[in-house]
């Protein structure tokens, strides 16, 4: 989120005038993020291009109005009052997939699903241990998503817009867990990741055998947000989340899943403040039990 004022009735005139069809005033949250809580963004611009995106945030900037950028919604919670500003969401150019040789360019709004699905169509290796992130390049690069291989260690070259900046730029972030260096103000338009040749068989195989593996370790027949902690040095939210007992606490709606502790799941009607709520409890029980102090690792709008 990058800070600024809320939306005035001046400034909602002047986006209407400016974006058209493509702005949705008082546009619910809840239905754009995988935990489904939260309450509605003052707008949400649906964004195609480049240059409407340098428009935009040449808007946000001139106006100093609060925006953020959203990708699939599935490492965020919205606040049950909203979000006070401007939700950008990239459609259209962004979601296109290239590939040249062993270098994939993919769009800043391109799911991953379908970067592993390409790279297993072009016989290209090194996107399996990401499938079943269910996010965008973009927000995968912001979050540094992956598993035991992180989107940082495919990553060669990142363009990205920033406010304030009329061009596009070329970027390479540091990376480290589930962070990057890339800047608050930077939305990422498209990366190069580099993957290696491989058998098309074999690289079917093991996304399916990852899938299973997901599927079989993971709550996803609820919405959830992923992974709420990160793991600590040397250990794992989930261990130290189900030793502290936490495993099938619940508060409102939300519930520490049974099936996988560092998971939280709505199992109807949660709100934001129950998903919250339910965090502090269990951050609480872990430090008394263990020691730790866990980090959130889902972001809060
Ligand atoms: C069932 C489930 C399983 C998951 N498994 C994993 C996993 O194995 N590993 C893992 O690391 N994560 C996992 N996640 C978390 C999540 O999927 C990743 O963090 C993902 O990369 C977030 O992408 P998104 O597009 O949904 O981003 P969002 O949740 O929409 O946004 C996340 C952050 O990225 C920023 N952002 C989004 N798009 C852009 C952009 N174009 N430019 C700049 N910033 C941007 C947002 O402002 C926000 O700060 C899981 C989540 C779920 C629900």
């Amino acid at each position: 989120m990058v800070p600024g004022d809320a939306l005035r009735d001046d400034q909602r005139r002047g986006l209407a005038a400016l974006f058209g069809d493509a702005v949705r005033f008082d546009e619910p949250l809840a239905p754009r993020t995988s935990m489904r809580v939260g309450g509605p963004a003052a707008a949400l611009v649906n964004i195609c291009d480049v240059g409407s995106l340098i428009a935009l945030l040449d808007f946000c900037q001139s106006q100093g109005v609060v925006w953020t950028i959203l990708g699939l919604g599935s490492n965020v919670l919205v606040h049950d009052e909203g979000f006070a500003g401007i939700v950008i969401r990239l459609g259209g150019s962004f979601t296109a997939i290239a590939i040249t040789g062993t270098i994939m360019h993919a769009g800043g709004a391109a799911p991953i699903a379908a970067v592993c699905r390409q790279a297993a169509q072009y016989g290209l290796r090194g996107a399996e241990p990401l499938v079943g992130v269910p996010g965008t390049v973009g927000g995968a690069i912001r979050m540094n998503a992956g598993t035991n291989v992180e989107i940082g260690d495919l990553v060669r070259r990142v363009e990205v817009v920033s406010a304030g900046k009329d061009v596009r730029a070329v970027t390479l972030p540091e990376f480290s867990y589930r962070s990057s260096t890339l800047a608050r103000d930077a939305v990422v338009c498209a990366a190069d990741l580099e993957l290696q040749r491989g058998d098309p068989v074999e690289v079917r195989r093991e996304l399916r055998r990852r899938i299973q593996e997901r599927n079989a370790s993971q709550p996803l027949e609820l919405p959830n947000s992923g992974s709420i902690f990160r793991n600590p040095a040397g250990d794992h939210a989930a261990r130290l989340i189900e030793s502290a007992g936490c495993k099938g606490w619940h508060c409102g709606g939300a519930e520490v899943s049974p099936k996988h502790a560092n998971f939280i799941v709505n199992r109807g009607g949660a709100t934001c403040a129950d998903v919250l709520e339910l965090i502090e409890r269990v951050r609480a029980a872990v430090k008394r039990d263990s020691g730790i102090e866990l980090e959130t690792e889902v972001h809060v709008l």
